[in-house]
């Protein structure tokens, strides 16, 4: 879990934005921008922007080699193109001021040109950027009619009477430089709060995911799926109900860390009972309450009592998939975080999904390899682990273990007269009669064709001869195996033999000794004679 929790902290930083290089080239393009601006509209408007293109040409001229100069260094490496950056800001602003003084500093129609460039260099570097940009255009505005730098530069272009501008003007376009500074900056802050919220949710919908991929039980995935949600979604509480199993309970235990899970208490109604799980397991996605009705909902109300907006949505289909709740409480802001966070639930749930499906998939093969299609029965395969392992546990215990080997008296002749699926109804419900007269630790095992095998741990052969004895009451009893007898053999370690392959053996010999002896009767193994005695000194 500290894993998870460590994967689920939020990285911080700025790895969601642009790269630099790329932002450092979008910038570039906006200086060619201003440049190109300034050539067109000098060249067709002079008059307006009190230049003309000849004017304007020389200037741009130098602030295009100084450009391509910076960018040049920049390509050093990354301090070299910082740096570059850093100084071309202040130049590009330099470079618009004599721009616009002939036709007036404020006035002049060029002005759009200061509030694109600072637009562009708060949305490509940072809020920061933004205020350090309009204050250093307010520094030169405030600059040129201070030091009468406007007749200066009019004289260096080659413009006659550039009048200084008003104070009013310069007061009104500084202004307009703080009022769109501070705009930009914070509308970009709330989409890029936006944007990494969304990416933070996507990371921890990989995380949990990640995790899931490690579950190899069901239990284990649902306790995922429901920490991460409730977690990772910044949800309050939340429960997954599991009918027919141990519905769970998560309590957040910090932002943005998987919470804590607990197994849901026993309440006194089954969750079928509640009006909400059923509407989620009848309905494709997530549905939003503004809370649980105690009446209609008393199972989910008793395990999240007062609970205020919640989240609903089924993990799966129909009457047995898990429905998970989950609590956000307080006061939504607005719809369309209840939609967006309704569909991250769903996201978080069909990724739940997927993976309890896998799990379920598995665990069906696991078991179809394992069970005697017929009878229902263990069948051969794991009839063999599982004596390995129980004359393991035996001999390690030094307990008793006796192996029943059990066949059909004359079947063939049923299958014969009554037909082969009279027969399989006699294999089925011998393998009832089988089970009902064993304990929950026995196994009851389908051998062969007509053939059973009990595998009795701490069982001695007399007990295992007891239970064949209940086990032919049972046959007697059972109005579909009238006429049905059953030879049986008994071998028990280490009495018989010592290890799984010899009780197989000393069952086997005991069993057509039942044959040959006349069938519908039971022998024990004849005892295994130690030969240690003789073969050492
Ligand atoms: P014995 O008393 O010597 O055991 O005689 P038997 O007729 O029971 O022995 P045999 O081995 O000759 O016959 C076993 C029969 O069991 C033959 C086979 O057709 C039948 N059998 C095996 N598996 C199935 C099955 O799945 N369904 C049915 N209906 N019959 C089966
Ligand atoms: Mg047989
Ligand atoms: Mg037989």
């Amino acid at each position: 879990m500290k894993d998870l929790a460590r994967n689920l902290r939020r990285p911080s930083g700025r790895a969601d934005l642009p790269s630099l290089e790329e932002r450092l080239g979008l910038l570039l393009l906006v200086r060619l921008g201003l440049v190109l601006a300034v050539l067109l509209a000098t060249g067709l408007a002079s008059k307006q922007t009190g230049l003309t293109f000849l004017q304007a040409a020389v200037p741009s001229g130098v602030f295009m080699a100084v450009t391509v100069a910076a960018e040049l260094i920049g390509r050093v490496g990354r301090r070299a193109a910082l740096a570059a950056h850093r100084t071309m800001l202040p130049l590009d602003a330099i470079y618009l001021v004599i721009m616009t003084v002939p036709a007036g500093g404020p006035r002049s129609q060029l002005m759009v040109l200061f509030y694109l460039h600072l637009v562009a260099v708060t949305l490509l570097g940072s809020a920061r950027s933004a205020l350090r940009i309009a204050l250093w255009d307010s520094f030169l505005f405030t600059l040129v009619p201070i030091l009468g730098l406007a007749s200066r530069v009019g004289q260096l272009l080659g413009v006659a009477d550039v009048q200084s501008p008003l104070a009013a003007d310069t007061a009104l376009a500084i202004m307009g430089f703080w009022a769109i500074a501070f705009c930009t900056a914070g509308f970009s802050m709330v989409s890029e709060r936006e944007l990494r919220r969304n990416r933070n949710e996507l990371e921890a919908l990989a995380v949990m995911t990640a995790a899931l991929e490690a579950a190899s039980d069901a239990d284990t995935a649902r306790r995922l799926l429901l920490a991460h949600t409730v977690g990772a979604l910044g949800f309050k509480r939340g429960v997954l109900i599991v009918p027919g199993g141990s519905s769970l309970v998560a309590a957040q235990a910090a932002p943005g860390e998987p919470a804590a899970i607990s197994e849901a208490p026993d309440v006194r109604f089954p969750p079928s009972a509640d009006s909400t799980v059923q509407r989620a397991q009848g309905e494709h996605g997530v549905l939003a309450l503004s809370h649980l009705d105690r009446q209609g909902d008393p199972f989910t109300s008793a395990l999240l009592p007062d609970a205020r907006n919640v989240v609903v949505t089924a993990v799966g289909a129909g009457p047995e998939a898990p429905v998970l709740i989950v609590e956000h409480g307080g006061r939504l802001v607005g719809e369309r975080l209840a939609r967006r966070t309704m569909l991250m639930v769903g996201q978080f749930a069909s990724h739940g999904m997927l993976t309890l499906a896998g799990i379920q998939a598995l665990a069906d093969q696991e078991r179809l390899a394992a069970v005697d299609g017929l009878t229902a029965l263990a069948n051969r395969r794991q009839f063999d682990a599982t004596l390995t392992r129980e004359v393991a546990v035996a001999r390690r215990r030094n307990e008793p273990l006796t192996l029943v080997l059990i066949d059909i008296d004359h079947f063939k002749a049923v299958n014969d007269t009554a037909g082969h699926l009279a027969g399989d109804e006699v294999l089925r419900n011998l393998a009832r009669a089988l089970r009902g007269v064993c304990r929950e630790m026995d196994l009851v095992a389908r051998y062969g064709g007509e053939e059973f095998a009990l595998v009795l741990p701490s069982c001695d052969a007399e007990a295992a001869l007891s239970v064949l004895a209940r086990a032919d009451r049972a046959i007697r009893a059972e109005p579909a195996l009238q006429g049905i007898t059953i030879s049986s053999g008994v071998a028990t370690l280490v009495e018989h033999a010592e290890d799984d392959a010899g009780l197989i053996a000393a069952a086997d010999r005991a069993l057509y000794a039942s044959k040959r002896a006349g069938r519908d009767r039971a022998t024990v193994a004849a005892p295994v004679i130690s030969t240690r005695g003789r073969s050492s000194r």
